[in-house]
Order: structure tokens, then sequence, then C-alpha cells
């Protein structure tokens, strides 16, 4: 009996040192410059000597050991600087400069001025005096919005890197997903010495969800977010919304429950991952929510799911 045990361990230990060296999709580095930058990640960009990238790579250093700890992993991963020009060859959906999680390992990032930050910038132009005033507060006199396209997302999506290492590409909901990647975006930006990320995420939120420009969107409810996720992700300005939505949601419960979330949230998507758990109706999945969690929690989550 003990043998067999000791052999399962062994089996086990192997296999996970397995899954570990395995999990990065090399084949998305093709074509691309390794860069030395840090010891804590791998990085590659499209150009040979990219600029402007160690701000990233020094939010992503402090971000892992954070996300390392609340869930208990030591990570390996993949960060790929893609410019523009080259977004299509490398990234899985446009526009240029949105921060994407590959399910494995790798997750990419604007290079240069990306697109994404350039049609903000240009939205925001005609936004009143005060709003400039405060949006150079914490942007700079330029407004530089791949501060938050960039740099402050990037935490989101490592995130999902910590979440689909165990999940897989299998999940059970979207907005769970989206749900979570914000909930690890409050938390890393929040788990920083000092505010200013946290605070950018924070005030641009806020000021765009008084804009006109959310004023008439298509889709605002859950099951649409479900079903008609790539219209709306390709439809940038309704995207934005839901996650809007979801960081202010993300900010309450993590101010309500703290970092231990984060690693609660992640072991339910993988106990309810449709690999583990088959597929789950609305009713289901809201009972489940609702005694995981308690009833602060899903009043917090809940939405018009119709
Ligand atoms: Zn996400």
């Amino acid at each position: 009996m003990k043998l067999r045990f000791i052999f399962l361990l062994f089996t086990a230990l192997i296999s996970c040192e397995k899954r570990e060296s395995n999990w990065i999709d090399r084949s998305k580095h093709e074509g691309l410059f390794k860069q030395e930058l840090t010891d804590e990640f791998e990085v590659y960009a499209s150009l040979e000597e990219p600029k402007n990238i160690n701000n990233s790579i020094l939010l992503l250093d402090t971000s892992k050991k954070y996300f390392d700890n609340v869930f208990s992993e030591n990570l390996k991963f993949a960060v790929l600087f893609i410019d523009s020009e080259n977004w299509d060859k490398y990234a899985f959906s446009p526009p240029p400069g949105m921060p994407q999680a590959y399910y494995q390992g790798n997750m990419v990032l604007g290079l240069g001025k990306s697109v994404i930050a350039l049609n903000a910038e240009n939205g925001i132009k005609n936004a009143p005096e005060p709003v400039h005033k405060l949006l150079k507060k914490h942007f700079g006199e330029d407004i530089d919005l791949d501060l938050f396209y960039r740099d402050a997302l990037s935490l989101h999506e490592l995130g999902h890197l910590y979440q689909f290492y165990r999940t897989g590409k299998y999940s059970q909901r979207k907005w769970l997903n989206e749900l979570f990647g914000n909930l690890c975006q409050v938390g890393a930006a929040r788990s920083l010495d000092s505010e200013m990320v946290f605070n950018r995420m924070d005030v641009l939120q806020s000021v765009m969800s008084k804009g006109k420009q959310w004023d008439n969107l298509k889709f605002k409810t859950l099951s649409q977010f479900e079903n008609d996720y790539f219209t709306i992700m390709q439809a940038g300005q309704n995207y934005g919304w839901y996650q809007t939505q979801f960081f202010f949601r993300a900010k309450k419960l993590h101010e309500l429950f703290g970092d231990t979330i984060l690693n609660q949230f992640r072991n339910f998507l993988m106990e309810t991952s449709p690999e583990v758990a088959g597929e789950l109706d609305d009713e289901t999945l809201q009972k489940l929510i609702r005694e995981r969690f308690g009833n602060d929690f899903f009043e917090i989550v809940q939405w018009d799911y119709h």
C-alpha cells in the first residue's frame, strides 16, 4: 500500500513537472526577438530593440510575485510585445494593442503607440476641461492611455494565465472569467507600493462611465455577453462597457473579501469547469455561487441575466 502511494506520488510529481514545462506554446514566438530584461518570465518582441517596455516589465515582475503568493504557484509564462503592424500575425483578436492572454502561457501586449490607446485618446479630445485636467494628473501632460490599456491591463491578463494554467481553455461562463480577470487586476494593483496604477484604472473607467459614448449600446445583459461574445469584443465600445461593469464589481468584492477571494474564486472556476461539472444552467450556477460565496457576494455580481 505504502509503495503504491509513493509510486502514485512520483507519477503525480512527474506529470506536474511535465505540465509546467510544456504549457508555454512556443510556436507563437517564431520570428520574434528574445529580450533579456527579467529572470521572472520570458520576454519577446516584434522589434529587435523595443522601447518603453521597462515599466510594463517591472509591473509584471511585482505582480507575478503577488499572484504566485496568492495562488501558491510559481508560474512560467512569456510576454510578447507586438507592434500594430504585426498584430494580426501574433494576437488572436484585433484591435492592435488590446492586451490578451492565450490559453497556453503567452500574453500579448502592444508595442509603440497602440491603436486601442490612440482611439481612446482621440475619443476624450472632446471631453470637458475638468476631465482633461483629471486625466493629466494620472496619465501625464500628454494623457498617455497606454498606461492603462497596456500596463494596467497587463495585470488582468496575467490573472487569466493563472486561471488557464489550471482550467485550460474550458470555462463555464465568459462573464465569470472576466469578473475573475478584473478581480486579479484590482488585487494586484492594490498590492503595489504606490496607488498610481490602481487610480489610473479607477479614474479612467469612472470618467468613461459618465461619458455619452455608452448611451446606445446594443448589448447589456450577461446572457448577451455569453451568446454574442465575439460580436461584442469586436465592437470595442460595448466590450469596454462590460469590462467597466466587471471592474467596479471586482473593486467592491476586493474591498469586502480581500486577497483570499482570488484563490477561492479560481478554485470555483476549476470546480465548475464544464470538464468537471458538465454544462450548468443559469439557475444551478447562481445557486452554487450563492452557496459558496454567500449573499453579499451574490448581490454584487448578480445582473440581469436575460
Ligand atoms: Zn479578461
